[in-house]
């Protein structure tokens, strides 16, 4: 999994009920958990559609190299 949050930038927009990630992933990779969004790996396809509507680019996707 290549998804990381930075936790400086997230504002948890939307409020705790509805942040755009959450609603925006298509594979329910993110959830909320203490006030934090949080990745399942497993889950995350690495689409970015989380990526592209977050409005303070909060989420980082990095590319993995081997
Ligand atoms: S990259 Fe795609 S699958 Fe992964 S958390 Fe973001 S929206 Fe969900
Ligand atoms: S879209 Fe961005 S600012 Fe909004 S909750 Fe997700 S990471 Fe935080």
């Amino acid at each position: 999994m290549v998804v990381e949050i930075d936790y400086d930038k997230c504002n948890l927009c939307g409020g705790y009920n509805e942040p755009l990630c959450i609603d925006k992933c298509p594979d329910a990779a993110l959830s909320l958990r203490e006030k934090r969004i949080v990745v399942t790996e497993f889950l995350c396809e690495d689409c970015n559609e989380c990526g592209y509507i977050c409005p303070v680019d909060a989420i980082i996707i990095k590319t993995v190299t081997f």
